[in-house]
């Protein structure tokens, strides 16, 4: 039996969450549930298993700091998980890991501080659940590359002009249903940019050797090619319940009653390269990791404030990139060797951009 935290309960990754452990009550145990925002969800849900409810503010880090687990599962949107992420390490908890932004943040600062404390990281999200799942102990020195797949959002082939785009076009993701963040990141292609950040830090690949594939289907959810010329990929219907029941139940596969993939009835899956003028965002996240520092945090933190401008209308949708790309520009080089770095980018961003 496991002890489970989840942070970022009432989320779709936390919710997902809860629904795996309430199919498998004999594996888990939820210990404390967080949430920032929903307190009445967040209580009700505590009710149901059991656990302590956290809510508000600190809520993620309180929960962490307050109780014991074996696994914390960190579901909060952007910027707020690297905190309780911090403190989970601290603990010795493993960490199942859905918020990616902490990895662009603080890849290294995160990854060093779990290396120091033998905590593992558990991917949640579908690519790197994916190339955790074909590589299962990975020996980096075998893979030649890895191959995220990427669903291209709902702007794959159109519209032509994407200034006039609304944030309602911008949430309406073909595949996946998510946070409003997110979706917004998945339609701009940063999300997959992030991606390459996460995967560079979870399974120590440089970022020349991550390569991304639109793959429309989201049938297959990434890719590794060994040194040896052989690729593995990981297949499976869209259900992002299979990623999170892994991060919680490994090294063991649990059952699920979930759709079977039937590669028959869907006849072929389609692969093509991203379009890199359409989808700017991914060249950003490649200069902001060529200039190093801390330039990934000024990168997270300037596209959550730009993300959150263009849901409330103050920016056009094109301005997210470009919003992106004047802080990388601007931004002064922050060494990356403590936490309180992170934040002072973090800072210089959202002061730069809100002037
Ligand atoms: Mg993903």
């Amino acid at each position: 039996m496991k002890k489970v935290i989840i942070l970022g309960c009432t989320g779709s990754i936390g919710l997902n969450a809860i629904d795996v452990v309430r199919t498998h009550p004999d594996d888990f145990k939820i210990v404390a549930l967080a949430a920032h925002r929903s307190k009445e969800k967040c209580e009700a849900l505590a009710a149901e298993f059991g656990a302590k409810a956290y809510c508000g503010e600190d809520a993620a880090v309180r929960a962490v700091e307050e109780n014991e687990a074996d696994i914390c599962l960190v579901s909060t949107v952007g910027m707020s998980g690297l905190k309780p992420t911090m403190a989970a390490i601290a603990k010795g908890m493993d960490i199942a890991l859905a918020t990616k932004e902490v990895m662009v943040m603080a890849g290294e600062l995160v990854t060093k501080a779990a290396a120091a404390r033998r905590v593992r990281f558990l991917p949640v999200d579908s690519e790197h659940s994916a190339i955790f799942q074909c590589t299962r102990v990975p020996n980096t020195a075998e893979i030649d590359k890895l191959i995220l797949t990427a669903s291209g959002g709902p702007f794959l082939d159109g519209p032509d002009d994407l200034s006039a785009v609304t944030p309602q076009a911008a949430l309406n993701h073909p595949r996946w249903k998510m946070g409003p963040k997110v979706t917004v990141d998945s339609s701009t292609m940063m999300n997959k940019g992030f991606e390459i950040l996460e995967a560079r830090w979870l399974f120590d690949v440089p970022v020349k050797d991550i390569e991304v594939v639109v793959h429309p289907e989201s049938i297959v959810h990434s890719l590794v090619t060994f040194r040896d010329g052989a690729t593995l990929a990981q297949l499976s219907p869209p259900d992002m319940r299979v990623a999170i029941q892994y991060a919680l139940s490994w090294p063991r596969r649990l059952p699920a009653e979930r759709e079977r993939l039937d590669l028959a009835k869907l006849g072929s899956l389609t692969f093509k390269y991203p379009d890199p003028v359409r989808f700017p965002c991914l060249r950003l996240v490649k200069e902001a990791c060529e200039a190093g520092g801390c330039m990934t945090a000024v990168l997270a933190a300037a596209d959550e404030w730009a993300v959150q401008a263009f849901l409330d209308e103050r920016i056009k949708y094109t301005e997210i990139a470009s919003s992106v790309e004047r802080c990388l520009e601007h931004a002064p080089r922050f060494e990356c060797d403590s936490l309180d770095a992170v934040w002072e980018a973090n800072d210089w961003t959202w002061k730069f951009l809100s002037r």
